[in-house]
């Protein structure tokens, strides 16, 4: 019998009127169903956040800390369970869905660790003019109000860690609202708050249809969207509701850059394997997924020749099976819109050096070289298990191709010139330069975001409570 997810309404689990099927992207069975909240309960979980929020933000540090601990703590109990939840709702190798589960038990720690520190204040001398004789400034953080949080499939438990942590972390109630491709984790993240002593309506994970969002994020009484998805519905928002406080996490086509310096056999070994496994880690969805790479003419026939093997040696097929790398992509028509866009490249001259063929969701890994300039390849994110290569000469060459792109995520730059390293850092549009690997390397408590089309602000957990927050300085007079 297949099982039907109820949803989580201010903190107690609650059905609504009508469900939806959740598919396996592998062989498209129907893997649960889940109950999705009708406009009245939606409206419920906001009133009941709104009431809350000045009682949540004014819980002492050490309450929040020990709720965000537990999660953390439960999430390692039950992470086989979950892993396996996360394979079967959104098709990502059961080695990366273990992987997934590992980094959120990561971030509710961290964000324990940081709300016990948050907030405790900074003191600012304003004696430095007369005017400010005898005055002290003290600097505090003060929560902007309820949290809209909308995620995407491709990580539906970390990113949904992202934005629930940080919130719980600063005392600010969160509206939690998952993929509806992948909401399965997510719900059952709710089971295990569910377990704390945080206050009802602090926290709801609701499944909410795309055509009724718009009301929930004009709504007055959530100040602070955060969203991670695409940039198409990211700045829809943002366009809706300029005077929010809005962060958008979108996305990208993540440059590699192998330099001219980066030439031992064990060097290009290394880079090349590191290319093949992030550019395919996720069927490539994730959104610093290696899409571009761009090697230097002294290395780059040898390192295409490994990059290739490599991709070509990768297991694909069922995710659930330990020994294969690359699954399925959510969905048949996600496998066939990188199809077309592959088609499209190779049809305008582009060279296919490994895959380009579909079989229902899978998508075999791709390598294709000489993509010319305009095709849809060379300008989007793909979002899928392609990897296209440019030849360049020299540093200036690098860095001006992978700056050439209207995304700016994360880039990964192999050289072992510590100049160059820090030339990097200063000149690429990027919100992460990764020295020595690919641009895939994400530790949860770096900040995270983009420039340009890859969206606003930062999360990682300190900046995400930075952005959830803002300064309100305190100044005492006659001292
Ligand atoms: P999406 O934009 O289709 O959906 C994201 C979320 O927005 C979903 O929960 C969806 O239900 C919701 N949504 C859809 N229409 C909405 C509307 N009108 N108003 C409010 N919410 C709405 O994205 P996706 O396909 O789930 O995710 C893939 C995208 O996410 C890729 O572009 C990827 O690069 C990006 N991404 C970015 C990051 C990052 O941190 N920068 C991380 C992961 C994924």
């Amino acid at each position: 019998m297949t099982t039907t997810y109820a949803f989580w309404l201010a903190g107690r689990q609650e059905t609504g009127p009508e469900t939806h099927d959740v598919h396996h992207p592998y062989d498209g069975s129907v893997v649960a169903k889940v109950s999705i909240a009708s406009e009245a309960q939606v409206e419920e979980a906001v009133a009941a956040a709104y009431a809350v929020k000045d009682e949540f933000a004014a819980t002492p540090a050490y309450v929040r800390a020990a709720a965000l601990d537990h999660v953390s703590k439960r999430l390692a109990e039950r992470s086989e369970e979950i892993a396996q939840l996360i394979t079967a709702e959104n098709g990502k190798p059961i080695k990366w869905a273990r992987g997934e589960v590992g980094r959120a038990v990561s971030v509710f720690r961290w964000a324990a660790e940081e709300a016990r520190r948050f907030n405790s204040g900074e003191g600012q001398r304003l004696d430095t003019d007369a005017g400010g004789t005898g005055r002290l400034g003290i600097v505090r953080r003060f929560n902007r109000g309820v949290v809209l949080g909308i995620a995407p499939f491709n990580f539906p438990l970390n990113l949904v860690a992202h934005k629930v942590a940080p919130a719980i972390a600063v005392g600010a109630p969160i509206i939690l609202k998952p993929a509806p491709a992948t909401p399965l984790s997510a719900l059952v993240l709710g089971e295990i708050l569910a377990e704390t002593d945080l206050p009802a309506g602090s926290w709801s994970v609701l499944t909410v249809p795309n055509d009724r969002m718009p009301a929930l994020v004009q709504d007055p009484r959530l100040p602070v969207i955060s969203f991670t998805g695409s940039d198409k519905v990211g700045y829809s928002i943002l366009d809706s509701v300029p005077r929010k406080h809005v962060t958008l996490e979108l996305g990208g086509n993540a440059a590699a850059v192998v330099l001219g310096d980066w030439n031992s056999e064990a060097d290009l070994e290394w880079a090349a394997s590191r290319i093949a496994t992030f550019a395919n880690y996720q069927g490539g969805q994730s959104c610093i997924s290696v899409q571009r790479v761009i090697a230097d003419a002294s290395v780059y026939d040898q390192l295409v020749e490994k990059v290739v093997a490599k991709v070509g040696a990768q297991v694909t097929g069922d995710p659930t099976d330990d020994a294969v790398d690359v699954g399925p992509l959510v969905s048949e028509d996600a496998a066939k819109r990188v199809e077309s866009w592959v088609d499209e490249a190779v049809n305008a001259g582009a060279k296919l050096l490994a895959g380009g063929k579909r079989d229902g969701a899978n998508y075999a890994p791709t390598v294709v070289a000489e993509v010319p300039d305009g095709v849809t390849l060379a300008t989007e994110e793909v979002f899928g298990p392609v990897l296209s290569l440019q030849k360049v000469d020299g540093v200036d060459e690098a860095f001006a191709a992978a700056n050439d792109s209207k995304f700016g995520l994360q880039a990964g730059v192999f050289t072992h010139d510590v100049q160059v390293a820090f030339r990097a850092h200063r000149e690429l549009e990027v919100g992460g330069v990764v020295i020595g690997d690919a641009p895939s390397y994400r530790a949860d408590q770096m900040p995270y975001g983009g420039v340009k089309d890859s969206g606003i602000g930062r999360e990682g957990v300190a900046y995400a409570m930075a952005d959830y927050t803002y300064e309100r300085v305190l100044v005492l007079t006659g001292l």
